[in-house]
């Protein structure tokens, strides 16, 4: 075996934790070490958001493309030629992931290409037979799909995510076990291609972490283009039915079944921590995640995580921001992960996003609220864009008008959600939006007349 590499930090796992832990620590002087055993950019980059959010994109072209003729343009109906949506989605992907490469290597972070292992505090294994010594170590080795323990979870045809992105031609019809982000957001790709799509969700509801009167504007959408929605429906096999698969379920009225070409499975992420050598360290688990504390330290001195290993809140720029926070800590600064203001975006179409308190939670915490409201339908710019469905929603604490919460679907709604993030984490009020000038004719005036809502109600809503 070579001479073990001496290191500040070692990083394992180079997804948009590992990377961006990897390129705050270089800033700030360290020697670091990133090891990774895939393609650098982990589920994100390769398997999740960007990927999905490219094919995403090609669909909200479909349906501009098919309401061109509101505008006066005649270009007739769209043809999808799946080949090139998803040559056009690897590009972006490949794109990305060089860039980020590129960025590691401007970093002067050492890369080394394998599976990582902590063979005790201070030392890491890249299998077979490199070593690495380092003052700190954080692990961010992400997630993967959940799997089911169902009759039929693993016969050809039921898919996770991973594969449903490597298909060559969309199937005919799709049944997606799980009506949480995943499942919504593949349910809005797939039945713009033309797929039939039946959601099974053993919930009484899709999206369960999103505000009611959201879903309840969400669901007809899908319906009108197809998407079947069945709720309180727990999946309790998967059987093959000549060419199609079977997916049996029990509801309240007893047991249904739906088939489909394929089945994708959506119930979930499960932290990855396997041949990371976690027992022999005794590091502290809770259930299959990493435990940690504000500092991103774990219970072994020296030993930070991060990202979706962590278990807490399973989103990219999450895990970046605990990279920053475990790395400043391990180079001496003193940095608490805050996630009281956490952006939740959902791309489906129209988009979902969300921070904060919701109407359920602030009733459970017995605070007194005020909800407002301002629907696209009364914004000039939504209408110029022609995306007027959807509303901008605001929770505030009745007596102080501090903004506790912001809930919003419609057009970029996943890009409207910054203001209302930044609101929540400043301990804005009602009052400061309301007093702050909003450009027009744009979409962030929703958010201003929303916040109006809170007071004598908006300028450009009124009801007769
Ligand atoms: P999820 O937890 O959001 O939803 C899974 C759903 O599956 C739940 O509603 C659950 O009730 C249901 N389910 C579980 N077992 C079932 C069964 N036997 N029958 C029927 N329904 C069943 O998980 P997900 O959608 O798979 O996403 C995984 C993670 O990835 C989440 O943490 C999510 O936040 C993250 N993610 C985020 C984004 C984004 O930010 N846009 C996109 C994709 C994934």
């Amino acid at each position: 075996m070579a001479e073990p590499q001496n290191f500040d930090i070692a990083i394992l796992g180079g997804g948009p934790g590992g990377y961006v832990a990897a390129l705050r620590a270089s800033q700030l002087g360290a020697r670091v070490a990133l090891v990774e055993k895939d393609r650098l950019g982990g589920t994100c980059l390769n398997r999740g958001c960007i990927p999905t959010k490219a094919l995403v994109r090609g669909m909200e072209i479909v349906l501009e493309v098919q309401h061109a003729g509101e505008f006066g343009i005649d270009v007739g109906q769209p043809e999808i030629d799946f080949h090139r949506l998803t040559t056009r989605m690897r590009r972006v992907v490949d794109s990305l992931v060089g860039g980020v490469e590129q960025l590691l290597k401007a970093g002067k972070v050492t890369v080394f290409t394998g599976s990582g292992r902590i063979i005790s505090p201070g030392r890491v294994l890249v299998e077979p037979e490199r070593e690495i010594n380092a003052k700190s170590i954080v692990i961010a080795t992400g997630s993967v799909p959940a799997r089911i323990p169902i009759p039929g979870a693993s016969i050809p045809g039921v898919v996770t995510t991973d594969e449903l992105l490597q298909i060559e031609s969309p199937p005919k019809s799709l049944v997606i076990i799980g009506g949480g982000v995943i499942g919504v957001e593949f349910a809005c790709i797939f039945a713009i291609l033309d797929t039939k799509v039946t959601i099974v969700e053993m919930l009484p509801t899709i999206l369960l972490q999103v505000e009611d009167d959201v879903v309840r504007r969400l669901v007809p959408l899908l319906k009108a283009r197809g998407v079947e929605i069945n709720v309180g429906a727990a999946v309790k096999e998967i059987k093959q039915s000549n060419e199609l698969l079977e997916v049996v379920f029990d509801t309240s009225q007893g047991q249904r079944s739906v088939q489909g070409e394929m089945v994708l499975l959506a119930v979930g992420r499960w932290p990855y921590v396997d041949g990371l050598g976690l027992s022999e360290l005794n590091i502290k688990m809770n259930r299959r995640a990493i435990a940690t504390n504000e500092r991103m330290e774990t219970n072994v001195e020296g030993i930070y995580a991060i990202g979706d290993v962590t278990g807490q809140r399973m989103l990219a720029h999450v895990a970046s921001y605990q990279g920053e926070v475990a790395v400043e800590n391990a180079l001496g600064h003193r940095r608490e992960a805050d996630l009281s203001a956490v952006p939740d975006c959902i791309f489906s179409i129209p988009e979902i996003a969300q921070v904060g308190l919701g109407e359920k939670e602030a009733k459970e915490k017995g605070i007194s609220y005020k909800v407002s409201r301002f629907p696209f339908s009364s914004s000039a710019r939504a209408q110029i864009q022609g995306e007027s469905s959807g509303f901008v929603k605001l929770v505030c604490e009745a007596e102080s008008g501090r903004v506790l919460g912001v809930h919003i679907i419609g057009h970029r709604a996943t890009d409207l959600i910054a203001e209302g993030t930044l609101a929540v984490k400043l301990g804005a009020r009602a009052r400061d939006i309301v007093e702050t000038i909003h450009a027009h004719p744009t979409f962030p005036e929703a958010f201003h007349e929303a916040a109006m809502g809170q007071f004598e109600g908006p300028i450009h809503f009124q009801r007769l």
